[in-house]
């Protein structure tokens, strides 16, 4: 009884400090995290009514009670799916509540049987629980980190501790109700307790790593092409200059007379041509070539695996292609697009990418000094 009072309290307690967390982050996920705290009132709603057994109606503190720690269940179940971008599966929650509805009025009025009565409810609590695991374990990045291990092994043992009070029920002593002291009921009861904080704690700092890698993508990306910038052009290129024996190739493309399409045409328009051309160099690119945008309208290419005159034909094929293809703007009609292209192997010598990059660039400055629209190979 205590217990339960404990888990009342601690329940309403983690549910106001995750409400007020959550003003703290931005807002997608500020619902996440309402949605949990939403979950813990329900509980200790749930709670509340169990502890109150015997003052107030059976409807109250054996129906409610049991719906309403099926209905916060659902709801942390719910905020799972939000989390990964799930739908949330409300008619199947609502058939569950609806099944649950029914069976503890017949139970309760009906068929009289404590014994059914926990084990049906046992199942009902269980499942929405190893449903969510089942999201952990089948959207997690791996390795998984540790706040999603948390809230997992937190789910886990809940669900493991109702299946052994519920086996216990059937096939060793059963208890008469939630209230009776046994101890698959101590266990149950010192979990209902942890759990609560331990798993809001997990999700909020599993929310946190959600942010953490936003902000890391973020910082990695290029905005306008969803390029890699060069930050993670360096970082993922980095395995591959440490490895001598791999041939690796790097070309600096640069767009010619750029600054005459913002001129004519406005800079959206020269937004426009440089994300063009961004999907046109990944369309051409294989899975393991890496693309970027290193500022402006100067994009670079790394082929690892590729040697200079492999590297010269692909960078002959873009400067092909995009002369070929006059781009077309939206509201202006068509423009001549023309790319100056520097290609470049990486040499012994080179122990940073920056070295092969400026070989490459170097190349590129011949290309524009050659008149523009041409490879050339850097010596
Ligand atoms: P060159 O053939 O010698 O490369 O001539 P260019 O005009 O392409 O080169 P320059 O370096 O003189 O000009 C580059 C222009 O690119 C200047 C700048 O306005 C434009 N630019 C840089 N970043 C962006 C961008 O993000 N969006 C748009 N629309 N324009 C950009
Ligand atoms: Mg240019
Ligand atoms: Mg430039």
């Amino acid at each position: 009884m205590t217990l339960m009072l404990v888990s009342t309290v601690l329940c309403f307690i983690t549910a106001l400090v995750l409400a007020y967390v959550r003003s703290g982050y931005p807002s997608p996920y500020r619902r996440l995290l309402r949605v949990w705290a939403e979950a813990l009132v329900l509980q200790g709603l749930g709670w509340l009514a169990f502890v109150l057994r015997g003052t107030v109606p059976d409807v109250v503190s054996v129906i409610f009670a049991n719906l309403l720690l099926l209905a916060g269940m659902q709801r942390i179940n719910h905020a799972l799916h939000l989390y990964f971008e799930r739908p949330i599966p409300w008619r199947r929650d609502a058939s569950l509540m609806v099944a649950a509805v029914l069976f503890l009025i017949v139970v309760q009025w009906g068929w009289h049987n404590v014994t059914v009565r926990i084990v049906g409810m046992t199942l009902a609590l269980a499942w929405p629980m190893v449903h969510g695991l089942v999201l952990i374990r089948r959207h997690a990045r791996r390795p998984s980190p540790p706040s999603f291990r948390v809230v997992a092994a937190f789910l886990a043992a809940t669900v493991g501790v109702l299946l052994v009070r519920a086996a216990n029920q059937v096939v060793g002593t059963p208890v008469e109700s939630i209230v009776a002291v046994h101890p698959t009921q101590i266990a149950l009861h010192l979990l209902a307790t942890l759990a609560p904080v331990a798993t809001a704690l997990g999700f909020a700092l599993m929310v946190a790593t959600r942010l953490q890698d936003e902000l890391a993508e973020a910082a990695n990306t290029d905005p306008l092409t969803g390029l890699a910038n060069r930050r993670r052009v360096e970082a993922l290129a980095r395995p591959w200059i440490e490895d001598p024996q791999a041939p690796l190739c790097a070309l600096m493309i640069d767009v010619d007379h750029f600054k005459r399409v913002n001129d004519r045409f406005g800079h959206d328009a020269g937004d426009e041509a440089l994300v063009w051309l961004g999907s046109h160099l990944r369309v051409q690119a294989r899975a393991t070539d890496l693309v970027g945008r290193l500022g402006g309208e100067e994009f670079v290419m790394l082929l690892p695996g590729t040697t200079a005159p492999e590297a010269a034909v692909l960078a002959e094929r873009l400067r092909a292609t995009v002369a070929a293809m006059p781009m077309s703007f939206a509201a202006h009609g068509d423009w001549p697009l023309t790319i100056s292209v520097g290609v470049a192997p990486r040499t012994p010598g080179d122990t940073d990418v920056r070295d092969l990059l400026r070989r490459a660039d170097d190349a590129m400055y011949a290309a524009k000094r050659g008149g523009r629209n041409r490879v050339v190979l850097a010596d």
